[in-house]
């Protein structure tokens, strides 16, 4: 056994925003009422949630005194300043020196940093998230094996992948763009209530009509409802067998959750805005959810795997959640969901997935209705020179 003097150290932290600009933003083209403001954020009258016209994330790139380099990403989508801040001006300082085989310690001792003034979420955890993943894959390097091979055992080498979100204009438009998913072997998908024009019944109806009764189609609520409406609209739409229903309530109201999970016959889902089990606890504890959505973003690979466990305990289906990034934490994502015992599905964002493999290559594919595994040491992903010349430094 090597003495701790021989253990490698963390030297250095860099910090980058990626442009992950588009045609297009996120959820399609803007709906009538809805205009980009001089920062460049605009709000979905659907959900009353802010999103940058230019989509653009946050990742890290972490450097050991041996030079071994691994690389985490985090949301960047909305004042990514300020989670660079979090990681230059106090982080840093603290992982800087650590052994990076402590990555499970490191992240529960930055936790603690900040737990007696309430920083226990948001843009807090969000700078965890991406140096915890930037950690493991130094594990992964310096132990030259996938994580997949060090975060459990691995139980599966494809994932099933479900097409998210149909951003065309129209209803018409966006049953072909399912219709054309279909055909290259995906069977399941999920279409947002705030860009289904015509209302979550008819988009399901006529979704069901075109992809047959085989086809899984969940609907994502925002958390958009009151108790009573999500309740009349689970009743509405179970003729159309909706795979599940995500996000019915606000996400403060666990209790009226807990209701809507009583009170329908609908699959609830949940947990894309948690950072970490102890969010996870609350609602799974009072069974408050039949499906766990844990985002890499938000979580690190150390929060994602603690918060599925604790799914498993009770039992709860884990399907992992994908937003909008460069491919880093998607990989990660994966990783992690190839060594729980059991993963669903796992959200596939199609229409930005054309940056991620233009990001990091060949090493992320989704073919045929699956992602298959990056095999290379660590994450198996790394920016490709498309992604550098995307990358602009941030902070010292
Ligand atoms: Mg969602």
């Amino acid at each position: 056994m090597s003495s701790p003097d021989s253990q490698d150290r963390v030297s250095e932290i860099q910090i980058y925003l990626v442009d992950l600009s588009q045609d297009e933003p996120y959820l399609g083209a803007l709906r009538e009422g809805e205009a980009v403001n001089e920062a460049g954020y605009f709000v979905r009258k659907g959900n009353r949630t802010v999103y940058p016209r230019k989509n653009r994330s946050l990742v890290v790139k972490i450097v050991t005194r041996d030079g071994v380099t691994g690389w985490g990403e985090t949301y960047g989508l909305v004042a990514p300043l300020a989670t660079a801040a979090i990681i230059s001006d106090l982080l840093t300082g603290f992982v800087v020196g650590r052994d990076p085989n402590e990555v499970e310690a490191i992240h529960d001792d930055l936790y603690d940093l900040m737990r007696v003034r309430g920083y226990t979420g948001g843009f807090y955890l969000d700078a965890l998230a991406a140096i915890d993943i930037a950690l493991w894959d130094v594990v992964g390097k310096i132990q030259n094996l996938p994580l997949y091979e060090i975060l459990g055992s691995p139980r599966r080498s494809l994932i099933p992948a479900y097409v998210s979100g149909l951003p065309r204009p129209t209803l018409a438009g966006r049953l072909e763009l399912a219709r054309e998913w279909q055909s290259l072997g995906f069977n399941a998908f999920k279409f947002a209530l705030p860009v289904a024009d015509e209302g979550a019944l008819a988009e399901l109806s006529a979704l069901r009509l075109t992809l047959g009764d085989d086809a899984r189609i969940a609907v994502d609520l925002h958390w958009s409802l009151t108790e009573d409406a999500a309740v009349q609209l689970a009743a509405d739409l179970q003729p159309f067998d909706p795979w599940f229903l995500e996000a019915p309530v606000p996400t403060e109201e666990i209790g009226t959750l807990r209701r809507v999970v009583q009170r329908t016959a609908a699959c609830i889902a949940v947990g894309e805005e948690w950072r970490t089990h102890f969010d996870a606890r609350l609602r799974l504890e009072r069974l408050a959810c039949h499906i766990v959505q844990p985002e890499m973003g938000h979580t690190g690979i150390t929060q994602f795997l603690r918060i599925a466990r604790l799914a498993e305990t009770y039992r709860i289906s884990v399907i992992p959640h994908a937003t909008i990034g460069s491919g880093i934490f998607l990989a990660a994502s994966l990783h992690a969901g190839a060594v729980l015992t059991e993963v669903e599905s796992h959200e596939f964002q199609h229409s930005i997935f054309g940056a991620f493999r233009h990001f990091t290559g060949d090493a992320l594919r989704c073919e045929a209705g699956a992602y298959s595994l990056p095999d290379g040491p660590g994450l198996g992903v790394e920016p490709s020179d498309a992604m550098l010349a995307r990358m602009t430094r941030m902070l010292p």
